[in-house]
């Protein structure tokens, strides 16, 4: 990582003042600390600031606008589409001190935090008035609801209960010239106005920073059971997921895990979960405790129908806690098997689960990568991860050209390049295969509209501002064979 970019001594003298000396870091150590997210590429801030007020963030972005410095909003820095990479240096502002959670009402059934709040913490601390928020990104220990709302984190209970955006009522967020902008508000009903809080949601850090979040609760399902299904043909398990959503049913997690996912998984917890199948279903059914069961019993019944070979049903919330931990550890399993991973989360309609399923298998045949093959199954949002190192020119070479092969065969299958992982750098060089000259414009005067002097987050979601892909990359839509 070079480090020949400095910031003005006024510049630094300037953001010391409003946020406190002890709050702005300038040494190579604390800044390599800031240099990465959970993707493969690396890039030193010039400085990390972390601002503890709204008012403080307003204060800074005119000063770095007026120096024109990139400002590159940072919660926890999980994110595997490289959203909180500074590529262009800058400023990594650091959320993390803005950790409070400002009110819980079970009148409103709604919740107030700060953006830097873990989102872990967060859902803890409204179920422990018994209510219940959803989004639940298997990230979930590490993550903010920050950088959640800035990427619309989706995860398992997505299926029945919607993604991130889905919870947010109104954000509070700073523009690129220090306005403060409260959107939307308390109500669920809100048709006041262009609707900026879906706009700022999924806007990955480039038109604001978002410094508080007002966020809908629901009430706790009153039970819920969770199950395990293995079987002998990866064919039968997809097939049995769109079964489940073809028949209407709703679980409230429908997880797919294939046989190397599984076989990693195990040899790293020893769960005993049966390494022969070729793969996983974690299913779990939430509501009323009769309806519960009845929904628990027409699912195995739907699974047996599709050929699966056992069906664990946990006995008690230890032994659901268990099931969870074999779906909840693939990341940090597969990431033993070699020193780099890439994680993508391509997406197609569910109807086409199968296909894609079997088409990701050729594609890691083609080009002889390690590819494991996981995720959200009932809203077509699978995690093929590839593992890899970056010191093998040649194997490298191959994983980039099977990533895109991975996207093209998602839009070809009339899916999107990301369920919920956002752009970021790792995406943008094919924003162009799935989004129109005229949509990319829109997206680009929207931009400007926010942040006319590009210093939210550059380098990150329009193809034009990010590094070429490591390979060359063929055109799309694809030319048929025989044109
Ligand atoms: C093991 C693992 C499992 C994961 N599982 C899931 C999953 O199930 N579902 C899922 O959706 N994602 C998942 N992720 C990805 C990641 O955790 C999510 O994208 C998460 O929302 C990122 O939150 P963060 O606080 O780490 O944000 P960061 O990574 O720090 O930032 C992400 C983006 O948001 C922007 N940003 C951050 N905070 C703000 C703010 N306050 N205002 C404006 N912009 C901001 C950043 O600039 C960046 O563009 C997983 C990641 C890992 C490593």
């Amino acid at each position: 990582m070079p480090d020949e970019r400095r910031l003005p001594a006024d510049l630094i003298h300037a953001l010391e003042e409003i946020v406190g000396a002890r709050f702005v870091r300038t040494t190579i150590e604390e800044r390599a600390l800031y240099a990465y997210d959970a993707t493969i590429r690396r890039s030193l801030p010039d400085a990390v600031v972390r601002p503890k007020t709204t008012q403080e963030i307003a204060a800074l972005l005119p000063i770095c606008g007026a120096h024109h410095i990139p400002v590159v909003p940072r919660g926890a820095a999980s994110g595997l589409s490289g959203g909180s990479v500074p590529l262009r240096g800058g400023i990594a502002l650091d959320l993390t001190r803005m950790d409070a959670i400002l009110e819980i009402s079970p009148q409103d059934l709604l919740a107030v935090a700060q953006a830097g709040v873990n989102t872990q913490r967060f859902a803890d601390a409204v179920a422990a008035q018994g209510l219940f928020f959803p989004p639940d990104p298997s990230s979930a220990l590490a993550s903010t609801l920050g950088g959640n709302a800035a990427e619309n984190a989706g995860g398992p209970h997505a299926f029945k209960y919607g993604v991130f955006r889905d919870y947010v009522l109104g954000l509070t967020v700073v523009t690129a010239d220090g306005r403060i902008l409260h959107t939307g508000g308390r109500t669920v009903k809100n048709v006041s106005g262009y609707d900026l809080t879906r706009l700022f949601v999924g806007s990955e850090g480039t038109l604001g920073v978002i410094t508080e979040l007002t966020l809908k609760l629901i009430p706790k399902p009153q039970a819920k059971r969770t199950l395990l299904t293995a079987y002998d043909r990866i064919e039968d398990a997809a097939e049995t997921v769109s079964a489940i959503i073809a028949a209407g049913m709703q679980p409230a997690a429908l997880e797919f895990l294939d046989d190397a996912s599984m076989r990693v998984v195990e040899s790293y917890l020893h769960l005993g979960l049966p390494v022969d199948a070729q793969a996983l279903l974690l299913l779990e059914v939430d509501g009323p405790a009769v309806a519960v069961t009845e929904q628990a019993e027409a699912l195995i019944a739907l699974c047996r129908t599709h050929h699966s070979r056992e069906v664990e049903v946990a006995q008690t919330p230890q032994q659901a806690e268990q099931l969870w931990r074999a779906r909840k550890s693939i990341s940090s399993a597969v990431a033993r098997i070699k020193p780099s991973k890439i994680s993508e989360d391509a997406t197609v309609p569910p109807s086409k689960l199968p296909e894609m399923v079997h088409r990701l298998q050729e594609i890691g045949r083609k080009y002889e990568v390690d590819l494991v093959i996981f995720g959200h199954a009932g809203d077509g949002n699978l995690h093929p991860n590839i593992m890899c190192d970056e010191r093998d020119a040649q194997e490298m070479t191959r994983v980039w050209q099977a990533v895109a092969e991975i996207f093209a065969t998602t839009l070809d299958l009339g899916g999107t390049l990301s369920g919920e992982h956002g752009i970021g750098y790792m995406k943008a060089p094919f924003m162009a295969w799935e989004h129109a000259p005229a949509e990319l414009d829109a997206m680009r005067a929207v931009k400007r509209a926010f942040d006319p002097l590009s210093i939210l987050n550059p380098g990150k979601l329009f193809p034009e501002d990010v590094p070429p892909w490591p390979v060359p990359l063929p055109t799309y839509p694809r030319t048929p064979p025989s044109a």
